[in-house]
């Protein structure tokens, strides 16, 4: 047991560490990504409005589209199972 090197949560700030990579993984879901799906649903929606107004002033500034909702969606789909 004592080759063991505790794990450190890795998100934002939260540098909690656990002694195997599993717990650290139970933390993060049940900490972490569980709190922040429960409001995902409605930020869709909100998302979605921000994006299509991001898109219209896109074509205008031409600056590229963020990517990052959809990205962020897909990351976290695995829990649906
Ligand atoms: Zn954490």
């Amino acid at each position: 047991m004592s080759e063991l090197s505790p794990v450190s949560c890795q998100w934002d700030r939260c540098r909690e560490e656990f002694p195997t990579r599993d717990e650290l993984l139970l933390h993060i879901t049940e900490e972490h990504i569980k709190p922040m799906k429960a409001m995902l649903k409605d930020d869709i929606i909100i998302m979605k409005k921000l994006d299509k107004a991001k898109c219209e002033l896109d074509d205008i500034s031409q600056s590229p589209s963020t990517p990052f909702t959809p990205v962020f969606i897909t990351s976290f789909s695995f829990l649906d199972t």
